[in-house]
């Protein structure tokens, strides 16, 4: 995964905080490197955490207010401008809607930013909305069609992955994110009230000892972990 001024890098999320989770260190190399990003979140991120279909309600609003300036923080700090949001796709529900909208907004947005790389969910997660991101991201990227990135990798995102009864993500790429931990780390504690204490593994040291994990595997001191699903030479 190379990063220069010619590189065009979209990430398409479920919801939000999932870009920083999954990819934050390597947005800030990417941007770093003078790429131009740009982040899709397909659905909004806290309605599972209420009961269901009962969003009509002052703390629900809050708690959407909160997460929405979250990302908006996050990536504002990341130097990324071009985000889409759609907060009317309710998270832990996708599987309840025709994927055929989810693909097909996926490929308005491969039309619009014509990107070379694209990064997106891995199938071996928990979270039913990242795998059926995952599934409309493959539909959207038929390689007969125009716009199609020439390289598409999957990305973990930690306590949805991590969580799976039997992972089959096995990561190819390591993108060496040890100058930009900070960054991350930073994107991160701007998503307020979403972290908690160690062994959750979205606390500070739950993420750090996955980069840590992977570098592990990679002679790195800190990496992100991705799997090459297509390249095209
Ligand atoms: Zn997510």
């Amino acid at each position: 995964m190379e990063f220069n001024s010619n590189t065009r890098l979209l990430v398409v999320a479920a919801h939000p905080d999932d870009e920083v989770l999954g990819c934050g260190g390597t947005l800030a190399k990417a941007v770093h490197h003078g790429a131009t990003v740009a982040v899709i979140f397909l659905g909004e991120g806290i309605s599972a955490r209420f009961p269901h279909g009962q969003y009509d309600s002052e703390e629900f609003r809050t708690q959407s207010a909160i997460r929405m300036e979250g990302a908006k923080m996050a990536l504002n700090y990341l130097k990324i401008q071009d985000v889409s949001f759609n907060t009317e796709r309710k998270s832990c529900q996708f599987d309840t809607l025709p994927i055929i909208g989810i693909t097909k907004e996926i490929e308005y947005h491969l039309e619009r930013f014509k990107p070379t790389i694209l990064l997106t969910h891995n199938p071996s997660e928990v979270s039913v909305d990242h795998r059926i991101t995952y599934q409309a991201v493959e539909a959207a990227c038929r390689p007969t069609r125009d716009f199609v990135p020439k390289e598409i990798y999957t990305f973990e995102i930690v306590c949805s992955g991590g969580w799976t009864f039997d992972s089959t993500f096995k990561p190819n790429t390591y993108v060496d994110i040890t100058p930009f931990w900070e960054n991350k780390l930073h994107a991160w504690h701007l998503y307020k009230g979403e972290d908690r204490p160690f062994p959750f593994p979205r606390s500070d040291t739950g993420l750090e000892t996955l980069s840590q994990y992977r570098g592990m595997a990679s002679g790195l001191q800190k990496a992100e972990a991705f799997r090459l699903v297509r390249k095209v030479v």
